[in-house]
């Protein structure tokens, strides 16, 4: 939902100015702080078992779930407002889904701390060294755009307590050895976003959030940014952690006994008072289209963290390297 405010003293469209806790009104420059921005208040966990009839619907306005009909992303939006560009793609095709259902709202946000300025220096940055950078950035304006938006995320505290067998050399003789530990996790992340989950490297980026920054939701962090709705479940998100989880755990069992490299560990867990938070987190993103394939590039809106996709055209790199072989002989 891009979240629509007026400015008290000329009328004028506030939107969220990043980098700041604060509105900013685009004609006349007035700025109101946004309270829960620089309140002290954490965001609290929330209990796993209970969601179904416990977590908020409120967004602090008149949520709709709306459509991409190029791309399938989803983003939720004001009931009121008109529907405008697909943040992911860039396509004007967008329609209200389904508004059977309630939309879980978020317990709290990571406002944007990078500017789009800044943004677009890292992205510069960042592309110096790829092939096709300079024809590409030459011939195509829109690379010279990022646009704002907050992905879901979810966050799970659970205490585990594990039960382990495995093998370790000693003098030349393998040794067996079991065991038993409690591990407690905190705010172990899933991005709950299937547009940015597609491409590994680029849920790679989008985790590295610091969630104990995180402010109590407020709409008006919104202004002027668009949110995308989470397309994978609260369920869903904790199921999928299965083998991220075992392998987490893995490792914690060699940091019980340093002394004891265990090799070939068997894991068994129990699961206690699984807690979490639904998080929407920022992403300062570019969707451009390239020989008809879409290609995307995230900056992480907290930490300034980049990764995307980027084409690879051969007849370029080779113009490339053989102008590159010439200019050591001139
Ligand atoms: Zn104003
Ligand atoms: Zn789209």
């Amino acid at each position: 939902m891009e979240q629509t405010r007026k400015c008290p003293s000329c009328g004028g469209t506030m939107i969220f100015q990043p980098g700041f806790n604060n509105l900013l009104c685009q004609s006349c420059g007035h700025k109101e702080i946004i309270p829960e921005l620089v309140s002290k208040i954490p965001v609290y966990e929330q209990d796993f078992l209970s969601a179904q009839n416990t977590a908020s619907h409120d967004w602090g306005m008149e949520a709709k779930v709306v459509t991409c009909k190029q791309c399938g992303a989803e983003t939720i939006q004001n009931r009121l407002q008109l529907s405008g560009l697909c943040p992911f793609c860039g396509s004007t095709t967008v329609e209200a889904a389904d508004p059977s259902g309630d939309i879980m709202a978020p317990n709290g946000i990571i406002p944007f701390k990078i500017t789009e300025n800044r943004a677009l220096y890292i992205f510069k940055d960042w592309i110096k060294d790829r092939f096709l950078a300079p024809e590409l950035l030459a011939q195509n304006a829109q690379l010279n755009k990022f646009y704002g938006i907050y992905v879901p995320l979810f966050t799970f505290d659970v205490l585990t307590v594990n039960r382990f067998t495995g093998h370790f050399t000693e003098n030349n003789r393998t040794l067996f050895k079991c065991g038993k530990f409690q591990h407690q996790i905190d705010d172990f992340p899933v991005v709950a976003s299937k547009q940015l989950c597609s491409d590994k490297l680029l849920l790679n980026v989008i985790k590295d959030y610091r969630t104990n920054e995180a402010k109590p939701y407020t709409a008006d962090a919104l202004a002027g940014f668009p949110c995308e709705h989470y397309s994978i479940g609260l369920n869903e998100a904790w199921n999928s952690l299965g083998q991220e989880m075992e392998f987490y755990l893995k490792n914690q069992v060699n940091k019980q006994d340093e002394t004891k490299y265990l090799m070939g560990i068997e894991l068994g867990t129990d699961y206690f008072d699984l807690k979490y938070k639904y998080l929407i987190v920022p992403v300062w993103i570019n969707s451009f289209f390239y020989d008809n394939k879409l290609y995307t590039i995230v900056i992480n809106g907290q930490t300034g963290k980049i990764d995307g996709q980027w084409p690879k055209s051969f007849g370029t790199f080779a113009k490339k390297a053989a102008l590159l072989f010439l200019g050591s002989f001139i």
